[in-house]
Order: C-alpha cells, then sequence, then structure tokens
C-alpha cells in the first residue's frame, strides 16, 4: 500500500522512511505541503497520509480539509504528525478530517499499531466498494454475455428517447432474435446455447460504435439502440450484424454450428414516434415481418395503410374526395357510351313503340325520384337500368327467334325478359369487378401473413398473387424505397427465398421457366437450378 510521509525535518522524515519501508508500505516522501497537495491529486495518489502539521506552502490542516474535500475512492486515511500535543490541537486536527493523530517524538510501537487501523480502514473500504461495483453492475449488466441487461434498457431508452426528441436528432432501434434457436438447444445442449450466447454477444458488441448501447433483451432476444442515428445507417448496421452472423462458425471444440439472426428496425424520425416504447412495438413488429418472410433478414418497420383508422382518415381527406369527384366523372362517360353503343347495336331492330315504352319509363323513373328527392346521379342508375333492359329484351327477343320451333311463345316472353338472362348480359359490363379483387389483395403473402384480410395460398385470387410477384421482381430490378436494386441473380435468389412465404411457389417456378426458355435475364444457369431445387421443396 502507499504511503506520503510530508514532513519538512530531514531527520524525522528519514527516520519514518526506514521505518515505514520496513513495514512494507510503498513510501513517497516530501518535505512541502504544496507537493504533497500535488501527490494527493495525482493519478495514482497514496491511500495513506501522514501530514506534518507546520510545514511550509500549505499546513497539514489545510491539506486535511482539501482532502475531505474531494469526492473520490478508495479513501484516505490520514494521520497528523505533531509536536502540538494539547487537548485543544488534537481536537482541531480531528476537526480538519485527519482520522487519528500522533506526536513527535513518536514510540515506534504505537505508530506501527495505529498504521495497521489506518491500512485495515482503507482495506475495509476498498471491499465495500468492490461489493458496490458487482451490485451496480448486477442491475445494469447481464450475467451470461456482459451486455446491458432489460432492466437497464428501461431506464436508457427513455433518457435517449427523450434526448432525440429534445435536440431533434435521430434514434433508431435493432430488435434481433435468433432463428431456431431452441434447434440448437435441442441439438447440442444448453451448455453449447449458452456459448453461442455468449459470442455473438462478443460480436455485437465489438462491431458497436461507442455510442450504441447493446441490450440482452430476453433469452435470445437482444436489442441494440443506435443513438443520432436515421434508418438508412441502421439499416446498414443490421445488415453488417446479419451478415456477419451468417458467416460465423460458432465452434467450443466439441461442436460447432452456424446461427442466423432475424431483425426487424424502427426510428424515430422516420416513424415519427413520440413515445419510447413505441420504438420497440415497432421494431418488434418488423422483427416478426422478419420471421415471417423467412429469416435471416433485416426488415424496416412499414406503417400498415391497411389499419381501418388510417384508411378511414385518409378517405375523409378532402383531396382524395376531389380525385374520386374526377375518377366517377371519367366512368360516368364510359357508362354513357356504353350505352350508346348498346343502342347502335339495337338501332335496326328497335320500332318505334319501343323506343317510346324506353322513354317513358325513364320519365316515371325521373318524376317518382325526384319526388323521393333522391340524388340525381341515383336517377340516372335506375333510368341506364331500364335502357339496359329494354336494349337487352329486343337483343335476346332476336336471338331467341332462331329457336322460335322449339319454344312456345309463353315460354318464349318468359326467357326474353328472365332475371337470370339479363344479370348474364350486364354481368359483362362490370368490367372492374376482377381488378378490385386484384387491388385488393395484392399485399397478401402466400403464408397468411400479408394485409388487408390474411388470406392464404388459394383463398388469394390468382390475379393478386400473379401481380403481386411481378410487382415485387419490377421493384427489386429497379429498385425502390428502401430498398437496393438487385441484379437478376440477386433477384431470383430472393424469389426463391420468399417462395412459400411471400411468393405463391408454384408461380415462382414458372418464372424460372420462363426465364430460362426465354433467356430473358442473363441469370446464370446453376443459380436458377439451386434455385428451382429450393422452391420445389416448398410446393
Ligand atoms: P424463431 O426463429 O422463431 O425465433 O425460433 P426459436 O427457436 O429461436 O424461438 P423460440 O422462442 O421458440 O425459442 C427460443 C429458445 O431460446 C427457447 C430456449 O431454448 C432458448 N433460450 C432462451 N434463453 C436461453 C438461454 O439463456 N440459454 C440457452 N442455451 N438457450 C436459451
Ligand atoms: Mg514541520
Ligand atoms: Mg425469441
Ligand atoms: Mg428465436
Amino acid at each position: 500500500m502507499k504511503i506520503l510521509i510530508a514532513e519538512d525535518d530531514n531527520i524525522t522524515r528519514r527516520r519514518l522512511e526506514k521505518f515505514l519501508t520496513d513495514m512494507d508500505f510503498e513510501v513517497v516522501l516530501c518535505r512541502n505541503g504544496l507537493d504533497a497537495w500535488k501527490i494527493i491529486q495525482s493519478e495514482n495518489p497514496p491511500n495513506l497520509l501522514i501530514l506534518d502539521w507546520m510545514i511550509p506552502g500549505m499546513d497539514g490542516l489545510e491539506i486535511c480539509r482539501k482532502v475531505r474535500k474531494l469526492t473520490r475512492d478508495p479513501y484516505t486515511f490520514i494521520m497528523l504528525l505533531t509536536s502540538k500535543d494539547t487537548q485543544d490541537d488534537f481536537v482541531k486536527g480531528m476537526a480538519a478530517g485527519a482520522d487519528d493523530y500522533i506526536t513527535k517524538p513518536f514510540n515506534h510501537n504505537e505508530l506501527r499499531a495505529r498504521l495497521k487501523v489506518g491500512k485495515r480502514i482503507v482495506e475495509l473500504n476498498k471491499e465495500l466498494l468492490s461489493v458496490r461495483d458487482n451490485f451496480e453492475k448486477q442491475a445494469t449488466i447481464d450475467n451470461l454475455t456482459d451486455l446491458y441487461n432489460r432492466h437497464y434498457m428501461v431506464d436508457i431508452l427513455e433518457k435517449e428517447f427523450a434526448r432525440a426528441l429534445r435536440y431533434q436528432t435521430d434514434l433508431s432501434c435493432l430488435l434481433l432474435d435468433l432463428d431456431c434457436f431452441k434447434n440448437v438447444n435441442d441439438t447440442f445442449g444448453h451448455a453449447f446455447g449458452d456459448f453461442v450466447l455468449r459470442e455473438f454477444s462478443a460480436e455485437l458488441k465489438q462491431n458497436a460504435r461507442k455510442t450504441d448501447i447493446s441490450i440482452r433483451y430476453g433469452g435470445e432476444e437482444f436489442m441494440v439502440l443506435l443513438p443520432n442515428t436515421g434508418v438508412a445507417e441502421a439499416q446498414k448496421v443490421a445488415e453488417k450484424i446479419r451478415a456477419t452472423c451468417e458467416k460465423k462458425m460458432y465452434d467450443d471444440g466439441h461442436n460447432s454450428t452456424t446461427v442466423t439472426v432475424s431483425i426487424g428496425i424502427a426510428s424515430v424520425k422516420q416513424h415519427q414516434l413520440v413515445e419510447g416504447k413505441e420504438i420497440i412495438a415497432c421494431a418488434d413488429k418488423a422483427l416478426y415481418r422478419s420471421k415471417a418472410e423467412g429469416r435471416n433478414r433485416v426488415t424496416v418497420y412499414i406503417k400498415k395503410p391497411s389499419r381501418i383508422s388510417e384508411v378511414n382518415k385518409i378517405s375523409e381527406d378532402k383531396n382524395l374526395g376531389h380525385l374520386k369527384e374526377g375518377l366517377s366523372a371519367i366512368l360516368e362517360k364510359t357508362k354513357k357510351s356504353s350505352i350508346e353503343s348498346l343502342e347502335l347495336l339495337t338501332r335496326d331492330i328497335c320500332g318505334e313503340d319501343h323506343k317510346q315504352h324506353n322513354h317513358d319509363v325513364k320519365r316515371y323513373i325521373k318524376l317518382i325520384g325526384e319526388k323521393l328527392a333522391l340524388p340525381p346521379t341515383i336517377i340516372e342508375t335506375f333510368q341506364r337500368a331500364a335502357n339496359f333492359h329494354d336494349n337487352f329484351k329486343v337483343l335476346l327477343k332476336k336471338t331467341l327467334k332462331a329457336k322460335d320451333k322449339v319454344l312456345n311463345k309463353e315460354e318464349r316472353i318468359e326467357i326474353e325478359d328472365h332475371p337470370y338472362m339479363l344479370s348474364e348480359l350486364i354481368d359483362l359490363f362490370d368490367f372492374f369487378a376482377n381488378e378490385k379483387s386484384i387491388l385488393q389483395y395484392h399485399h397478401e403473402n402466400f403464408n397468411g401473413t400479408g394485409y388487408p384480410d390474411g388470406l392464404k395460398e388459394n383463398e388469394i385470387p390468382l390475379g393478386a398473387r400473379i401481380f403481386a410477384m411481378a410487382d415485387a421482381i419490377t421493384a427489386m430490378l429497379s429498385g425502390r424505397l428502401y430498398k437496393a436494386k438487385l441484379s437478376p441473380e440477386e433477384m431470383v435468389v430472393e424469389l426463391a427465398d420468399k417462395a412459400g412465404t411471400q411468393f405463391d411457389p408454384t408461380l415462382v417456378s414458372l418464372f424460372f421457366d420462363i426465364i430460362e426458355r426465354q433467356e430473358l435475364f442473363s441469370v446464370p444457369v446453376e443459380v436458377l437450378e439451386q434455385t428451382r431445387e429450393k422452391v420445389g421443396e416448398k410446393k
């Protein structure tokens, strides 16, 4: 243990030096109060001080007072050494902060006994400090991985979130979950599972920047908070973690295996978050998507536009109202010209009485509709129905004439005006019914994890499945949203990867056939072969 002797009297100082060295202390000497104060403030200061009261520069009492104002660990034990031996002096010395007091000339045995007490106090204090450190560490650090624990996460997340809002900086959160980790435990045992968790954590810590905060969130779940980091940068970090993990061989000398990790990302600015816990919820949803889409991937949270309240909010929007009106006007024109074309078709076979009949029906519809205060567009719809009815009837009559012989007159009249017949014909004018279902369901996933209705497999209209894949292929090759542009080869691998989860595997392999036969892209044959095999297993 290091001890300082601050004594200006040469003989006393030398005697003390010899005595203390014999007691196995590491002795530091000085003969001036100012030098003593400097040594006390140095990097690795002595824990025990023997201070002469009367010493030039700064006297022993003042040094005592200054030391007691320092806030640092461990405790500094101070013994005053002086020829002042009244009770008043003693009280003064202890009041200044000294722990002990010995008068010159001192007795060796007494000094030794008193110094032992000092040493014991410093050692006890060191022990206490190490218990406190351990306790604090346990409250914030995870035992197995040495990363921060979930308890600490709650604290730090609130702090970082508040900071991001206050200074208008960004904050991103990665949630990581090791894939199929249960298999690792089941195959190699829990101890090896622990080994993998430790290795993965070490890698995570090693690759993190100084400001990043790596946390063990749960069993095989982790969180990395990235202060001052936007979504694009967070994505790069996550991708690096994912790729590093994928490549690593976890080997403890007995067992070895590879492990992959799925990651979800949310960012304060990108997702306009206003509360700390929101960032976890969003990252968790993104993580869920990474899992659902085949694991070993990074997903940035996307606010689902299909959430009913949001869709309603958008529907109420004035601008959308204008857009709808504009599109309806186009539709009105289309309807009008459809009926005109139909009338053209019946022009030559309609008699005057037919035209008069149609005209009168429409007039009565209008009169009644207006009396009921129906909107003009509704009245027009009713009138158009009359147009269809009368024109279809004429056409049916003409068609059925050819079969005159088989049908008697009553039968013929019934069929000419039969509701099923008419509705079958009007169905032909319901131009966009099928297109509607494609628009409605093009975000469904083959495995049922999509939206808005979570349909799966054949429940999803074929057109929607084809459209979703064609749209994705185009997006991959051109690079859209935040995703990087893929080469045709990468696109093929991605399609194969998501076959069975996002895409219909049958359609994926169909598309691979097209690529091969028509040499659509320059994708090496072996890549096609491998990916086709992969898709084949999923079908
Ligand atoms: P998924 O890809 O869907 O995440 O599959 P998974 O098997 O990783 O997920 P699941 O949540 O079903 O299982 C997590 C497993 O992680 C369960 C448990 O055996 C293992 N695990 C959790 N904590 C520890 C741990 O401290 N040590 C070890 N060895 N295994 C753990
Ligand atoms: Mg002196
Ligand atoms: Mg898990
Ligand atoms: Mg897991």
